[in-house]
């Protein structure tokens, strides 16, 4: 794959070995290290903020005083201090992909451990300071330089489905542009969000003298995420999760960048290669059991062509369920309740969210291999599986009789979220239509919708997409104010 942003693999290297022998008298390495047992390593350059070493709070203010001393000691060491930390994230959340998504996997129990791993390892794809450009204007009245500057500190949540990413993605993004960063991580994942805050903050103190650059709260909880959106020295929040978090930051008065919920739509229209369609979509669709926001979550396939589409999801070892045991993994997959009007809709069972394909069998009543990567099963539109964002590797499959139909399904489904979608086709005038009617802010032609985030499609890496806010595929420049600095009729050189 080609990424402007890909590191040289020997200058990888050169930075991590950096970096360990700096950490290399550090309890952190070790692997009895706990998150709850903070490392007694060298002192730090300031005195710890209270209550808190190496960024891991208990107290949410004392987590954010500390951020604010941080962003203040980051802005005396200039860009070059910036590139320092990111150079630290993109070495460390390689040195330890393996300890770290192993330390992730075990702690919030779904998904697929290799590809915890990997989702460490391509955190060296997101961008950094190179990022900020400076837009400049020259004319007959003078100079005007429009420049991007910090917002200070950032109140980030992050979700239980990808802890470490989100959070090392984030930092940065949010250092890149100049700020400090306090997270309050999901429970489910939160002692992998200190671990990593910790380690983080040693090699950054080791190599810069702060100490606080990012903060985590050891117990997060609602009365933290409060405290955190209410708090003076917040003056950005950075929201990564589901439609209820995002809700309760926009009501928080605080400017809030809100990577929401999504539910991807696939059509699979019959112009392009059948099977090639089937091995995309598993490969988007089975990653960390469909885990990811941007994962396939239902495809819509034209009637003519549904059959051999459903061989193809076989040859590429899917696993077909029938229509009993598809009712009996619904039954568990779901349940049903009333909203306030009266109608009834399906809530999804968190116990099997990101579960292995061959436990999702063992509730519909079958036996499958142990790494089968997806089930999959054909539905109506109205299915639980289809609209509702399910993150299980069971993909609903609808017949649908034109392209119309498959683009009016695509975006019931999509519920106006504005995340992603994917086409397979050859046709333009199928594509555009689809573009124009759900508008979503990724949309993936001919390929699995990670590559809509640089991963086998041209672009750059975020675990953060701001959907429901509009600011996209989040980049350092999104972490930033805009300024003008205007010259008067002085400076032009014509
Ligand atoms: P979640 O909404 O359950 O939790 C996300 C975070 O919000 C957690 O830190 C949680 O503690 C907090 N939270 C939840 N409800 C809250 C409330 N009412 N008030 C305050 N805080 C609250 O989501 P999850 O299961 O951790 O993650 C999956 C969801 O996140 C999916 O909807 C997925 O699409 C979305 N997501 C979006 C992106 C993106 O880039 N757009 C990326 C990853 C995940």
């Amino acid at each position: 794959m080609s990424s402007p942003f890909q590191l040289d693999e020997q200058a990888v290297r050169a930075v991590v070995e950096d970096v360990m022998r700096s950490l290399a008298r550090s309890p952190i390495l070790s692997p009895a290290a706990s998150p709850s047992s903070p490392p007694a390593g060298a002192a730090p350059a300031r005195p710890a903020a209270k209550g808190g070493r190496y960024g891991v709070f208990e107290d949410v203010n004392a987590a954010c005083v500390a951020a604010q001393g941080a962003f203040e000691q980051l802005k005396e060491k200039g860009v070059a201090g910036r590139a320092k930390v990111i150079e630290i994230v993109k070495a460390m959340s390689t040195a330890h992909a393996v300890e770290w998504g192993k330390f992730e996997f075990e702690e919030t129990k779904i998904g697929r451990l290799e590809h915890k791993i990997e989702k460490l390892q391509i955190v060296k794809l997101v961008p950094g300071v190179e990022w900020i450009k400076p837009y400049g204007l020259s004319g007959d009245h003078g100079i005007t330089l429009e420049e991007h500057t910090p917002f200070g500190v950032v109140g980030a949540i992050l979700p239980v489905t990808h802890s470490i990413p989100t959070l090392s993605g984030n930092i940065i993004n949010i250092v890149a542009a100049g700020n400090a960063v306090v997270f309050n991580p999901h429970p489910g994942g939160a002692r992998s969000a200190a671990l990593a805050v910790r380690a983080y903050n040693e090699a950054i103190s080791a190599a810069l003298g702060i100490e606080h650059l990012v903060c985590t709260v050891l117990q997060p909880t609602l009365d933290t995420f409060t405290a955190l959106t209410k708090h003076e020295f917040i003056n950005l929040l950075c929201i990564t999760g589901g439609p209820g978090v995002v809700s309760a930051a926009m009501k928080s008065g605080k400017r809030a960048i809100c990577a929401g919920p999504g539910n991807p739509p696939v059509i699979v229209d019959g112009t392009g290669c059948l099977q090639k369609a089937a091995r995309d979509i598993i490969q988007g669709s089975a990653f960390d059991n469909n885990l990811l926001c941007i994962g396939e979550k239902q495809v819509f396939v034209l009637a003519p062509f549904a059959d051999r589409f459903l061989d193809g999801l076989k040859a590429a070892g899917g696993v077909a369920l029938s229509s009993s045991q598809l009712a009996k993994l619904t039954a568990a997959a779901f349940t049903t309740s009333k909203d306030a009007g009266g109608c009834s809709h399906a809530v999804l069972n968190r116990q099997l969210v990101g579960a292995d394909a061959a436990v999702l069998a063992r509730h519909a009543g079958a036996n499958v291999p142990a790494n089968t990567p997806l089930l999959y099963a054909e539905t109506d539109v109205d299915h639980a599986f289809v609209m509702e964002e399910q993150m299980m590797p069971m993909l609903p499959v609808v017949r649908v009789q034109s392209i119309q139909q498959a683009i009016e399904f695509a975006r019931k489904s999509e519920h106006g979220y504005k995340h992603s979608a994917v086409i397979h086709s050859l046709n333009v005038d199928h594509m555009t239509q689809m573009a124009r009617a759900l508008d979503t802010t990724l949309f993936v032609k001919n390929g699995p919708s990670t590559a809509g985030l640089g991963l086998g499609g041209e672009g750059y890496l975020s675990y953060s997409i701001a959907t429901t806010t509009g600011e996209g595929i989040t980049n350092p420049a999104t972490f930033t104010r805009t300024r003008r600095c205007v010259m008067v009729d002085n400076l032009r050189i014509y």
